[in-house]
């Protein structure tokens, strides 16, 4: 059979069974849970009580422990070498062609009753478990791929020319440190640093005052290439494995004082919080939307970075909020109170865009590295994706339920981020939590 130009070879994009509305689990509470019903299928690395860690994939309110299914002989014999790993370097790694497998498996075993007597004992209670990064990230990039917070932050800088001349032209990223990647949950303690206030001569050391969040999607690279061979852009939908939730956490003093000329260091590598599963392609099959069209006087990508199919399924249809709870609002029994509100598809490159830029000189990308998409932010208010934005820069203040206002982040503040998938006619999907409550700085 031949392939036309214009058709997408993408098997992450294809659109079957395991996507069928009408698909129910017999796992108590799957069916309608708001992030993962059947349709869903997210791989993590988990522990059981008193167990090691194992790659499992989350249904409903329950862990399926994936090393025990496959140890039992029932799933697919191109999966079992890597579900045995304590990481998902090596799942994220298999052709999609057999992850598409491993899920169209899972998808059976989960929904058919049948298998309800060999695949329960494989079960766990999610609240039972504790989940980790789901990777050995060899290496992390994040990229500023949101032009509405390129705009913001660049406006708050250059009122006049908010976006330099090379950011339509070239995906803007720095090499970020993997080290300091956290799953949801882990406590983020305040940094010191050096802090110099625009009237001080010179700077001081102590905690940051200026401590800020910023909302961004994380893409699990999955088999990725070798030093000196690119990844061609039609091509680079099969190395996405998968998605998450990424949060930036920042230091904007530091930041400010530290980031000329060599960009952002300490500011940045303190911590970073993401959410631990991993959101498949496969699974965000049917939540692909066009990506928005330039405006007309905007320069035409470089050939190398073009490609129809990329343009027209490029984008997804990823609703993202953010909230925050104060240490008050929390002995309240507050719940969170609502940030920003907006959509994914805010992004002036696409994912495979981002990936095959990464590529173009040759770099090798390895299974489970971490590509952050920058800020996402809104044209509105409203959906701005930081506290930078949100604030002016400190300007303005925000009155939490409680009274309390808010500029930057406080010690005792908890910070959420959420992402909801949703398409007419499909099962809505979640990412699952990705939060961080803030420590004080370590004494001087
Ligand atoms: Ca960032």
């Amino acid at each position: 059979m031949s392939m036309t130009m214009n058709e997408p070879t993408v098997t992450a994009f294809t659109i079957d069974e395991t996507h069928d509305p009408a698909r129910r689990s017999w796992v108590q509470g799957a069916d309608g849970h708001a992030e993962f019903p059947i349709q869903n299928l997210p791989f993590g690395l988990f522990s059981p009580t008193g167990s090691g860690p194992r790659p499992g994939v989350a249904i409903g309110d329950f862990i399926l422990d994936l090393a025990q299914l496959a140890e039992a002989g029932l799933l697919p014999q191109s999966a079992t070498a890597a579900l045995s790993q304590p990481a998902l370097n090596d799942l994220l790694g298999l052709p999609a062609s057999d992850r598409q497998a491993l899920r169209r498996r899972l998808s059976d075993l989960l929904s058919d009753p049948a298998h309800r007597d060999e695949v329960s004992p494989c079960l766990h209670a999610a609240t039972e478990c504790t989940l980790h990064v789901p990777a050995r990230i060899g290496d992390y990039t994040d990229f500023y791929a949101g032009i509405h917070h390129a705009t913001n932050v660049g406006a708050l800088f250059r009122p006049d020319n908010p976006l330099l001349p090379n950011y339509k032209h070239v995906p803007i990223g720095y090499h970020g440190r993997a080290s300091s990647i956290r799953a949801s949950g882990v406590p983020v303690v305040r940094p010191n640093g050096q802090r110099k206030p625009p009237q001080a001569e010179v700077p001081d050391f102590g905690p940051c005052r200026r401590l800020d969040y910023e909302l961004e999607l994380g893409i699990w690279v999955g088999p990725g290439n070798d030093l000196g061979q690119p990844i061609p852009i039609h091509e680079a939908a099969n190395h996405i494995a998968g998605y998450c939730l990424l949060n930036d956490w920042s230091a904007r003093d530091l930041q400010a004082w530290e980031y000329q000329p060599l960009g952002p260091f300490l500011a940045k590598n303190f911590h970073t919080t993401i959410s631990p599963w991993v959101v498949t392609a496969e699974a965000m099959a049917p939540f692909r939307l066009a990506q928005t069209p330039r405006p007309q006087d905007d320069p035409q990508p470089l050939p190398y970075l073009w490609d129809k199919a990329d343009q027209a399924k490029g984008a997804l249809a990823l609703g993202l909020t953010v909230s925050i709870r104060s240490a008050a609002m929390r002995e309240a029994g507050m719940a969170p109170f609502t940030l920003s509100q907006g959509p994914a598809s805010n992004l002036y490159w696409t994912v495979a865009q981002l990936l095959t830029h990464h590529a173009s000189n040759g770099c090798d990308l390895h299974p489970g590295d971490l590509l952050g998409t920058g800020t996402i932010s809104a044209p509105e208010r409203t959906g701005y994706g930081s506290l930078l934005e949100i604030t002016e820069g400190g300007k303005l203040a925000i009155t939490l339920p409680t009274g309390e206002e808010r500029r930057f982040l406080e010690d005792g503040d908890e910070l959420f981020l959420s992402a909801r998938a949703e398409a007419p006619g499909r099962v809505p999907i979640g990412f699952g939590p990705c939060h961080a409550v803030i420590l004080p700085a370590p004494a001087l």
